[in-house]
């Protein structure tokens, strides 16, 4: 099984009928990272950056950002896309250098992007780092919990405000850095063709998408079943989300679990995802899986799952119709 899966380390990730996509991983260190790179993934999908902030009394500084992002790009080399997200820290979790007021609802809370627009000089520490590290490497910038074109534009803004910063102060970075958000709350998600006319890109985040569309708390065991991406309305939104996209001309990538999972993979090749940001232990298996399916004919599965009534039909259906799933 190992030995089968090695011969496709170092390989492009293509389909039976030789259509390429990005399969990149979900990292949360600079360790993270370098095994990223040995376990084949060809760049990262998803850096989450909230481990710079946690477990500590203060604040992360420039340096030891840049530091961070520069090391996880150099683990790759150079060209090798490396998404970094802007801090995703939320009321649910302890963060004493904010002192963040306990909520009653964290998961619908003053957060990531919220918090960052809100703070301003703690975002901009951020984005100058990132920026400071993109000339290191092919790094593009992502915000999350995005839900209204008013706060993409406002993060877009100050990112702007960091390079004119950074130019001034003679600064070098990649002029033409890449910025994009992920569309992980349904707003964003309806709101798709809008935002796919100023962003770069975008990376859909199935894990918050599925808990706002099926008000089901991700945290929770017992509503497992109401927990799953291929649920139909799920799945209209993300290809009403990747649609919208190609239509602009802009990639689009998935940074959640179900990008990393075999069941859907079929359903999200057939729907036209460019990238597939999943764990580092999933990208051989995944660019295995990949090889042996035929885009074309996933097309007309993609949009069949669509009319199917819940997620169970979805599963049988795609078990039925796809057999080089097993
Ligand atoms: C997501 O919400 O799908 C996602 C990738 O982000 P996180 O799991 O960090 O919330
Ligand atoms: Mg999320």
């Amino acid at each position: 099984q190992r030995a089968l899966l090695e011969q496709f380390r170092g390989k492009p990730s293509v389909s039976a009928d030789g259509h390429q996509v990005e399969l990149v991983a979900n990292i949360g260190s600079v360790q993270d990272a370098r095994q990223a790179h040995e376990q084949g993934a060809e760049g990262v999908g998803l850096f989450r950056t909230e481990f710079l902030y946690m477990g500590r009394s203060d604040l992360p500084t420039e340096d030891e950002q840049f530091s961070a992002y520069k090391d996880a790009a150099e683990a790759f080399g150079q060209g090798a896309p490396i998404v970094i997200r802007t801090m995703d820290i939320g009321g649910d979790k302890e963060l004493p250098s904010l002192q963040l007021e306990k909520e009653d609802n964290p998961f619908l809370g003053y957060r990531a992007i919220r918090i960052c627009l809100d703070r301003p000089e703690l975002f901009k520490t951020q984005l100058r780092a990132v920026l400071r590290a993109s000339a290191y490497g092919n790094l593009k910038i992502m915000f999350p919990m995005i839900a209204t074109l008013g706060e993409w534009r406002q993060a877009k803004a100050l990112l702007e405000q960091a390079k004119q910063e950074l130019r001034s102060e003679n600064i070098a970075f990649n002029e033409r850095i890449e910025a994009g958000i992920m569309i992980e709350i349904p707003a964003a998600a309806q709101m798709a063709d809008r935002f796919a006319r100023e962003v770069d890109f975008f990376s859909i985040g199935t894990n918050d998408l599925v808990q706002y569309t099926m008000a089901a708390d991700r945290m929770n065991p017992k509503l497992g079943y109401l927990s799953d991406p291929l649920h139909p309305p799920v799945l209209r939104l993300i290809d009403q989300v990747i649609r919208a996209a190609h239509k602009e001309n802009k990639w689009v990538g998935m940074c959640g679990e179900m990008a990393g999972t075999p069941i859907a993979i079929p359903i999200l090749l057939g729907m036209g995802l460019d990238e597939f940001s999943m764990s580092a232990s999933a990208v051989l298996p995944a660019r295995a899986l990949l090889s042996r399916l035929d885009r074309e004919k996933l097309t007309f599965l993609a949009e069949a799952v669509l009319d199917l009534d819940d997620a169970e039909a979805v599963r049988s259906y795609v078990e039925q119709h796809v057999p080089e799933l097993t």
